[in-house]
Protein backbone atom coordinates (compact mmCIF):
# COMPACT_ATOMS: atom_id res chain seq x y z
CA UNK A 1 0.00 0.00 0.00
CA UNK A 2 1.59 3.01 -1.26
CA UNK A 3 -0.37 5.58 1.26
CA UNK A 4 -0.32 4.77 4.95
CA UNK A 5 -3.22 3.99 7.06
CA UNK A 6 -5.37 6.41 9.13
CA UNK A 7 -4.80 6.34 12.28
CA UNK A 8 -7.96 5.23 15.34
CA UNK A 9 -7.86 6.89 18.47
CA UNK A 10 -7.91 3.48 20.86
CA UNK A 11 -9.12 3.29 24.72
CA UNK A 12 -8.19 -0.41 26.28
CA UNK A 13 -11.23 -1.18 28.74
CA UNK A 14 -11.25 -3.25 31.77
CA UNK A 15 -14.61 -4.94 32.04
CA UNK A 16 -14.64 -7.35 35.36
CA UNK A 17 -12.26 -10.17 35.89
CA UNK A 18 -12.62 -13.25 37.32
CA UNK A 19 -10.11 -15.84 39.15
CA UNK A 20 -8.00 -18.41 37.35
CA UNK A 21 -4.97 -20.74 38.59
CA UNK A 22 -1.66 -19.42 37.06
CA UNK A 23 -0.62 -23.15 36.44
CA UNK A 24 -3.28 -23.91 34.11
CA UNK A 25 -2.50 -20.25 31.84
CA UNK A 26 1.25 -21.46 30.82
CA UNK A 27 2.97 -24.69 31.31
CA UNK A 28 5.79 -24.13 34.24
CA UNK A 29 3.12 -20.85 36.00
CA UNK A 30 2.62 -20.71 39.84
CA UNK A 31 0.18 -22.69 41.88
CA UNK A 32 -1.49 -19.52 42.44
CA UNK A 33 -4.85 -17.86 41.66
CA UNK A 34 -4.93 -14.55 39.93
CA UNK A 35 -7.05 -12.20 38.65
CA UNK A 36 -7.80 -12.37 34.41
CA UNK A 37 -9.72 -9.43 33.46
CA UNK A 38 -11.38 -9.63 30.44
CA UNK A 39 -10.47 -6.51 28.13
CA UNK A 40 -12.42 -4.78 25.24
CA UNK A 41 -11.00 -1.74 23.29
CA UNK A 42 -13.04 1.29 21.95
CA UNK A 43 -11.95 2.46 18.89
CA UNK A 44 -12.57 5.65 16.78
CA UNK A 45 -12.04 5.52 12.97
CA UNK A 46 -11.84 8.73 11.39
CA UNK A 47 -14.20 8.04 8.79
CA UNK A 48 -16.09 5.40 10.02
CA UNK A 49 -16.80 6.22 13.39
CA UNK A 50 -16.64 4.53 16.98
CA UNK A 51 -16.75 0.68 17.15
CA UNK A 52 -15.76 -1.84 20.06
CA UNK A 53 -13.07 -4.80 19.82
CA UNK A 54 -15.62 -7.85 21.67
CA UNK A 55 -17.75 -6.57 24.77
CA UNK A 56 -16.33 -8.16 27.50
CA UNK A 57 -17.94 -9.19 30.75
CA UNK A 58 -21.32 -7.09 31.70
CA UNK A 59 -23.25 -7.61 34.61
CA UNK A 60 -26.01 -10.14 32.52
CA UNK A 61 -23.09 -12.49 32.69
CA UNK A 62 -24.58 -13.26 36.95
CA UNK A 63 -28.45 -13.60 35.40
CA UNK A 64 -27.59 -16.10 32.63
CA UNK A 65 -25.05 -18.02 34.56
CA UNK A 66 -27.71 -18.60 37.82
CA UNK A 67 -28.88 -21.96 36.53
CA UNK A 68 -27.39 -25.88 35.17
CA UNK A 69 -25.97 -25.93 33.22
CA UNK A 70 -24.35 -22.45 32.64
CA UNK A 71 -23.95 -22.23 36.60
CA UNK A 72 -20.87 -24.34 35.80
CA UNK A 73 -19.20 -21.87 33.93
CA UNK A 74 -19.53 -19.25 37.03
CA UNK A 75 -17.95 -22.35 39.42
CA UNK A 76 -15.00 -22.77 36.99
CA UNK A 77 -14.53 -19.13 36.67
CA UNK A 78 -15.57 -16.91 39.69
CA UNK A 79 -16.92 -13.60 38.14
CA UNK A 80 -15.82 -10.10 40.27
CA UNK A 81 -18.29 -7.59 38.30
CA UNK A 82 -19.23 -3.89 39.07
CA UNK A 83 -21.78 -2.85 36.79
CA UNK A 84 -19.87 0.65 36.36
CA UNK A 85 -17.26 -1.92 34.33
CA UNK A 86 -19.87 -2.64 31.78
CA UNK A 87 -18.69 -1.02 28.24
CA UNK A 88 -22.13 0.72 27.68
CA UNK A 89 -21.38 2.17 31.13
CA UNK A 90 -17.69 3.54 30.53
CA UNK A 91 -18.93 5.13 27.12
CA UNK A 92 -19.91 7.75 29.38
CA UNK A 93 -16.08 9.17 29.88
CA UNK A 94 -16.76 9.94 26.45
CA UNK A 95 -19.48 11.21 26.25
CA UNK A 96 -20.70 8.26 23.89
CA UNK A 97 -23.95 6.57 24.01
CA UNK A 98 -24.60 3.06 22.92
CA UNK A 99 -26.15 3.97 19.64
CA UNK A 100 -22.82 6.10 18.73
CA UNK A 101 -21.10 2.87 18.25
CA UNK A 102 -21.69 1.65 14.82
CA UNK A 103 -19.67 -2.30 14.58
CA UNK A 104 -18.47 -4.37 17.07
CA UNK A 105 -16.00 -6.90 15.84
CA UNK A 106 -16.24 -9.96 18.06
CA UNK A 107 -13.02 -12.48 18.38
CA UNK A 108 -14.80 -15.70 18.82
CA UNK A 109 -18.06 -16.12 21.00
CA UNK A 110 -16.75 -16.96 24.33
CA UNK A 111 -19.05 -15.61 27.12
CA UNK A 112 -16.54 -13.32 28.68
CA UNK A 113 -16.76 -11.99 25.02
CA UNK A 114 -19.64 -11.10 24.47
CA UNK A 115 -21.43 -10.46 27.30
CA UNK A 116 -22.30 -6.65 26.60
CA UNK A 117 -24.04 -7.16 22.94
CA UNK A 118 -27.14 -6.69 24.29
CA UNK A 119 -26.13 -3.25 25.18
CA UNK A 120 -25.95 -2.03 21.52
CA UNK A 121 -29.05 -2.60 20.00
CA UNK A 122 -28.26 -0.72 16.68
CA UNK A 123 -24.65 -1.75 16.09
CA UNK A 124 -23.65 -4.23 13.77
CA UNK A 125 -21.68 -7.09 14.41
CA UNK A 126 -18.69 -8.43 12.56
CA UNK A 127 -17.33 -11.92 13.56
CA UNK A 128 -16.03 -14.83 11.49
CA UNK A 129 -18.50 -17.41 9.76
CA UNK A 130 -16.63 -20.43 11.15
CA UNK A 131 -16.93 -19.13 14.76
CA UNK A 132 -20.90 -18.42 14.34
CA UNK A 133 -21.11 -21.35 12.15
CA UNK A 134 -19.63 -23.70 15.44
CA UNK A 135 -21.95 -21.99 18.00
CA UNK A 136 -24.75 -21.27 16.43
CA UNK A 137 -27.04 -24.09 16.76
CA UNK A 138 -25.70 -25.27 20.48
CA UNK A 139 -27.66 -25.36 23.50
CA UNK A 140 -27.43 -26.16 26.57
CA UNK A 141 -24.14 -28.41 27.87
CA UNK A 142 -23.67 -28.48 24.15
CA UNK A 143 -23.11 -24.77 24.30
CA UNK A 144 -21.44 -24.63 27.49
CA UNK A 145 -18.64 -26.94 25.85
CA UNK A 146 -17.74 -24.02 23.93
CA UNK A 147 -18.07 -21.83 26.59
CA UNK A 148 -21.00 -20.27 24.70
CA UNK A 149 -24.46 -18.91 27.09
CA UNK A 150 -26.58 -18.61 24.05
CA UNK A 151 -28.91 -15.97 25.73
CA UNK A 152 -26.04 -13.50 25.43
CA UNK A 153 -26.77 -13.47 21.81
CA UNK A 154 -29.27 -10.76 20.86
CA UNK A 155 -31.98 -12.42 18.61
CA UNK A 156 -31.47 -10.15 15.65
CA UNK A 157 -27.84 -11.48 15.73
CA UNK A 158 -27.64 -12.71 12.23
CA UNK A 159 -30.25 -9.58 10.93
CA UNK A 160 -26.56 -7.41 11.85
CA UNK A 161 -24.11 -9.78 11.41
CA UNK A 162 -21.52 -9.70 8.35
CA UNK A 163 -19.77 -13.35 8.71
CA UNK A 164 -16.39 -13.22 7.40
CA UNK A 165 -15.37 -16.58 5.47
CA UNK A 166 -11.56 -17.87 5.35
CA UNK A 167 -9.34 -14.53 4.82
CA UNK A 168 -7.71 -14.52 1.63
CA UNK A 169 -6.33 -10.75 1.78
CA UNK A 170 -2.40 -9.42 1.93
CA UNK A 171 -0.82 -12.00 4.48
CA UNK A 172 1.38 -10.69 7.87
CA UNK A 173 4.45 -11.87 8.43
CA UNK A 174 4.09 -15.30 10.46
CA UNK A 175 0.41 -14.65 11.06
CA UNK A 176 -1.08 -14.90 7.27
CA UNK A 177 -3.45 -13.61 5.22
CA UNK A 178 -5.81 -10.48 6.29
CA UNK A 179 -9.22 -8.93 6.08
CA UNK A 180 -8.79 -5.20 5.38
CA UNK A 181 -11.91 -4.27 7.42
CA UNK A 182 -12.51 -0.86 5.36
CA UNK A 183 -9.95 -1.46 2.85
CA UNK A 184 -7.45 1.52 4.29
CA UNK A 185 -5.05 -0.49 5.99
CA UNK A 186 -5.99 0.34 9.52
CA UNK A 187 -7.67 -2.71 10.88
CA UNK A 188 -6.35 -6.03 9.55
CA UNK A 189 -8.44 -9.12 10.97
CA UNK A 190 -6.00 -12.27 10.96
CA UNK A 191 -7.00 -15.65 11.83
CA UNK A 192 -5.84 -17.26 15.55
CA UNK A 193 -7.27 -20.42 15.07
CA UNK A 194 -6.75 -23.04 18.05
CA UNK A 195 -8.19 -21.40 21.37
CA UNK A 196 -11.53 -21.59 19.72
CA UNK A 197 -13.05 -22.19 15.96
CA UNK A 198 -12.46 -19.35 13.57
CA UNK A 199 -11.10 -17.35 16.10
CA UNK A 200 -9.67 -13.42 15.30
CA UNK A 201 -7.30 -10.76 16.38
CA UNK A 202 -6.72 -7.20 14.95
CA UNK A 203 -4.21 -5.32 14.23
CA UNK A 204 -5.18 -1.98 14.55
CA UNK A 205 -2.95 1.18 13.21
CA UNK A 206 -3.78 3.65 16.72
CA UNK A 207 -2.77 7.12 17.52
CA UNK A 208 -0.33 5.97 19.69
CA UNK A 209 1.36 2.88 17.58
CA UNK A 210 0.31 -0.57 16.11
CA UNK A 211 -1.77 -2.88 18.66
CA UNK A 212 -2.54 -6.59 17.80
CA UNK A 213 -5.52 -7.22 19.52
CA UNK A 214 -4.61 -11.17 20.22
CA UNK A 215 -7.62 -12.24 22.17
CA UNK A 216 -7.38 -15.88 23.62
CA UNK A 217 -4.44 -16.87 20.86
CA UNK A 218 -2.49 -17.01 24.83
CA UNK A 219 -3.64 -16.06 27.99
CA UNK A 220 -0.60 -14.26 28.84
CA UNK A 221 2.12 -12.23 27.19
CA UNK A 222 4.77 -14.58 28.54
CA UNK A 223 3.55 -17.06 26.45
CA UNK A 224 4.44 -15.38 23.45
CA UNK A 225 7.96 -14.24 25.00
CA UNK A 226 8.67 -18.27 25.89
CA UNK A 227 6.71 -19.93 23.23
CA UNK A 228 5.24 -21.30 26.31
CA UNK A 229 1.35 -22.72 26.03
CA UNK A 230 -1.04 -22.98 28.69
CA UNK A 231 -1.39 -26.36 30.68
CA UNK A 232 -2.04 -29.52 29.48
CA UNK A 233 -5.35 -29.55 31.26
CA UNK A 234 -6.95 -26.48 29.49
CA UNK A 235 -6.45 -28.80 25.90
CA UNK A 236 -10.17 -29.62 27.31
CA UNK A 237 -11.55 -26.63 26.55
CA UNK A 238 -10.18 -25.61 23.72
CA UNK A 239 -11.11 -25.96 19.88
CA UNK A 240 -7.75 -27.65 18.83
CA UNK A 241 -4.63 -28.32 21.16
CA UNK A 242 -1.91 -28.19 18.53
CA UNK A 243 -3.47 -25.13 16.70
CA UNK A 244 -3.08 -23.09 19.98
CA UNK A 245 0.30 -24.07 20.38
CA UNK A 246 1.30 -22.85 16.56
CA UNK A 247 -1.14 -19.93 16.80
CA UNK A 248 1.55 -19.08 19.94
CA UNK A 249 4.65 -19.84 17.65
CA UNK A 250 3.27 -17.65 15.31
CA UNK A 251 2.43 -14.59 17.46
CA UNK A 252 6.20 -15.22 19.06
CA UNK A 253 7.41 -15.06 15.53
CA UNK A 254 5.78 -11.39 14.69
CA UNK A 255 6.74 -10.07 17.41
CA UNK A 256 10.21 -10.47 16.69
CA UNK A 257 9.94 -9.31 13.63
CA UNK A 258 7.88 -5.92 14.48
CA UNK A 259 8.85 -5.07 17.62
CA UNK A 260 7.07 -1.57 17.33
CA UNK A 261 3.41 -4.24 17.60
CA UNK A 262 2.42 -3.80 21.09
CA UNK A 263 0.27 -7.22 21.98
CA UNK A 264 -2.73 -7.06 23.95
CA UNK A 265 -4.24 -10.39 24.75
CA UNK A 266 -7.71 -10.28 26.26
CA UNK A 267 -6.99 -11.71 29.72
CA UNK A 268 -3.18 -10.86 30.41
CA UNK A 269 -2.48 -9.29 33.87
CA UNK A 270 0.82 -7.81 32.54
CA UNK A 271 -1.29 -5.96 29.58
CA UNK A 272 -4.06 -5.17 32.43
CA UNK A 273 -1.45 -3.07 34.43
CA UNK A 274 -0.22 -1.66 31.89
CA UNK A 275 -3.37 -0.27 29.31
CA UNK A 276 -6.00 0.35 32.41
CA UNK A 277 -3.83 0.36 35.85
CA UNK A 278 -1.43 2.98 34.05
CA UNK A 279 -3.97 5.10 32.53
CA UNK A 280 -6.39 5.51 35.40
CA UNK A 281 -3.08 6.81 37.37
CA UNK A 282 -2.39 9.38 34.33
CA UNK A 283 -5.79 10.54 34.96
ZN1 LIG B 1 -11.97 -17.61 24.83
ZN1 LIG C 1 -11.61 -15.11 26.96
Amino acid sequence: MSQLPPTLQCHILDTGYCLVWEHHLIQGGQRRQIACHSLAALLCHPRHGWLLWDTGYAPRMLDVTEHFPFSLYRRATPLHLDPALSVAAQLRRWQLRAGDIQRIIISHFHADHIAGLRDFPEAAFIASEAAYNDIASRRGLRALLRAFIPALLPDDFTRRATLLPAFTGQPLLALGATHDLFGDGSLLLVSLPGHARGQMGLLAHTERGRILFAADGCWLRRSIYERRPPSHLSNLVVDDARAVRATINRLHDFAQACGDVVTIPSHCPEAFAQEVEAEHDKS
